[in-house]
């Protein structure tokens, strides 16, 4: 019978380990089910960029069903309410889902200290959810200050205070600084009157960076704005401002606490042993210490190295993730288990959409390189996970649909310009591309009589290349070629590939230029259109046939690639279809509260 595994939270932790159970065991009888309340993964190392209006939800969404279609992950979207450990088995409202092995992966959420009122009137920052009401009171803060004529009213509208200057805190106050230039130009405030604070108990700032890092960001910190209090405990919140301990008063209606997470309490009813912090206490092999065949990975882990919890980082659920994994692959084979032994590459941390202070390898590494790192970072991981799509989607989200120029190179990518100045460039490349296809029929290139294909990349030296050119191609028969002859690779790959096949590759080229002249005119899959016009042109510059002219047909087709079809063309209509038809077919369906093997709708 097949083995089920079921693994609990689509978090960092979670899709690691369903990613790499579906690759270890493509082969064995297993069942592998991915719960989660959510239909999407959450990027939560960026939330801080929608609760700042840096991006939009979008970018820190990544639908399960798109990570896991075509594999023998089954996505489940249900919230689990209980998990009877004796049984095997986990319930929701309405479903149970029976287990073999259990991957516990329920992250953590914010602890508040039983520091007054921070529950009641504090935002958290630890879900899209958090993201998007953060975002949307700053937002309501500035548009009643607009409206307000109380000087007292209006600064305590406009004052915001983060708590906590760890990670969370610091980045969180990194946007709003930012976020406040845009809504003061929006609601016409004077940007003097906006005061963003963090508030630390501690005496010291992101207590995990050495001395340098520190300092570095207390400049930035400080070049933006924001006005920096440490060692001051917050002792009371209330709806309109903030105590601290030593007696001092802010007169605020934002507090955005970050200032510390705990296990998330669901684990807490469970019948299994916590360490601290209502963290789930594990062994090295992230088995609970209780059941050998529950496994405990990401925040919710507990587990001392050197008599130290393991951090609650990307890294801690990625690598207990592959253990846990491991260990389970290991089981059903009946091989060693692995030990569980952190290795962290570094830490980083943004302040606004420019700066950003970070340790990589152990090294200090500040500005515009640690943005770029950062970047960078994300898109390895989204990459693992989902592909050169996902990369694709993480460009789109943070460099070219960002809005007031808030990236690392501004605005440069966001720039946006209406398709229809495109068209003229559009028609006249695809019509040139006809002509040449047409005069290349008229030539006889359809005929196997006549070879014209390899002349030009079998003969060396200008004049005889040129020679071969003028026969070769009408639109640039009387030009120079911009190589004097081929390049000994293509040489060697035309007397491969192409010359025992010249006539075929002869009747493709015509083909594909007469194809790439109509779909130019006609706007139809413009991008592709413009793509294999790039690939026909170096082709022809390697082959020595081209001549300077073609390299407008290259930067021409550059400009062309960003979707020069949706104005006055057929991908006006078509483009939005095939996504509809490609979700469709290729990102599969999601199943809620599935009636597979092992799981019961409840009576
Ligand atoms: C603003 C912010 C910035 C951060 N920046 C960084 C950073 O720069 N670098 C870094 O390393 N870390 C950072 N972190 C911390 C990092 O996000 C966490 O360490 C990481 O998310 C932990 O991953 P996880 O897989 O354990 O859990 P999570 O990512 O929290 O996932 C838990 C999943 O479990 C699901 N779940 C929970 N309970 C249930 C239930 N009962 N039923 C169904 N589903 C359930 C949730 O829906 C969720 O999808 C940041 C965190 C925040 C909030």
């Amino acid at each position: 019978m097949a083995k089920k595994i079921v693994i609990l939270g689509a978090g960092y932790g979670g899709v690691r380990a369903a990613k790499l159970l579906n690759k270890r065991l493509k082969k064995h009888d297993v069942e592998i089910n991915l719960i989660d309340k959510n239909p999407y993964h959450t990027l939560m190392t960026e939330l801080h960029e929608v609760a700042g209006g840096r991006v939009e939800e979008d970018a820190v969404k990544v639908e399960l069903k798109r990570l896991f279609h075509r594999s023998k992950v089954n996505v489940i979207v249900d919230q689990i309410i209980d998990v009877d450990f004796k049984n095997r088995r986990l319930t929701s409202k309405e479903a149970i889902y029976e287990y073999d092995y259990l991957i516990l992966n329920i992250g953590s959420e914010p602890a508040f200290f039983g520091v007054k009122g921070v529950q009641e009137y504090g935002f958290t920052l630890w879900s899209l959810e958090d993201a998007k009401n953060i975002r949307r009171h700053i937002e309501d803060m500035f548009e009643e200050a607009s409206k307000t004529t109380s000087s007292e009213e209006r600064r305590k509208l406009l004052t915001f205070v983060v708590a906590g200057a760890g990670f969370t805190g610091v980045e969180m106050a990194g946007e709003l600084a930012e976020f406040k230039k845009e809504l003061c130009y929006k609601y016409n405030i004077d940007e003097k009157e906006v005061r963003v604070m963090i508030v630390e108990a501690l005496d010291t700032i992101l207590p995990t960076l050495n001395e340098k890092l520190i300092k570095k960001a207390r400049y930035y910190i400080n070049k933006l704005n924001i006005e920096l209090r440490t060692s001051s405990p917050i002792v009371e919140v209330s709806e309109d401002k903030v105590v601290l301990k030593n007696g001092d008063v802010i007169n605020t209606k934002t507090l955005i606490w970050t200032c510390g997470v705990q296990g998330n309490s669901f684990a807490s009813k469970l019948d299994i042993t916590l360490g601290k912090r209502g963290r789930i206490l594990t062994n090295e092999y992230m088995q609970s210490v209780d059941y050998d065949n529950v496994y405990v990975i990401g925040d919710i882990t507990y587990f001392e190295e050197d008599q130290k919890p393991v951090l609650q980082v990307v890294e801690t659920a990625l690598q207990t993730a592959d253990v846990a994994a491991e260990n389970i692959v290991a089981d059903i084979k009946g091989s060693e288990k692995k030990r569980f032994k952190s290795n962290y590459h570094g830490f980083m941390v943004s302040i606004g959409s420019r700066y950003c202070v970070a340790t990589l390898m152990n090294k200090n590494v500040t500005g515009f390189f640690a943005m770029a790192a950062k970047h960078l970072v994300n898109m390895h991981y989204l990459f693992g996970i989902g592909g050169f799509l996902l990369i694709w989607d993480y460009f789109k989200h943070h460099f070219m649909d960002i809005k007031n120029n808030k990236s690392m190179v501004g605005g440069h990518f966001a720039s946006k310009t209406p398709t229809f100045w495109l068209v003229p460039l559009r028609l006249f490349i695809g019509i040139m591309w006809l002509i040449e296809g047409l005069g290349k029929v008229k030539q006889g290139w359809l005929s196997p009589d006549k070879i014209f294909i390899v002349t030009a990349s079998s003969v060396s030296g200008a004049s005889q290349a040129t020679e071969a050119v003028a026969s070769a191609s009408q639109a640039v028969s009387q030009a120079v070629p911009l190589l004097k002859q081929p390049p000994e690779f293509y040489q060697q790959f035309m007397h491969i590939f192409v010359e025992p096949f010249a006539y075929y590759f002869q009747v493709m080229v015509v083909l594909a230029e007469i194809g790439i002249g109509l779909a130019l005119i006609a706007g139809l899959f413009t991008a592709l259109a413009s793509l294999a016009s790039i690939f026909l042109c170096f082709n022809f510059i390697l082959s020595a046939m081209a001549g300077k002219e073609i390299l407008w047909y290259i930067f021409g087709a550059i400009a062309l690639l960003g979707g020069a079809g949706r104005s006055f063309g057929l991908d006006y209509y078509v483009v939005p279809w095939f996504y509809k038809w490609w979700e469709k077919t290729f990102r599969g369906k999601l199943n809620f509260k599935s009636k597979k093997r092992g799981i019961y709708e409840k009576a």
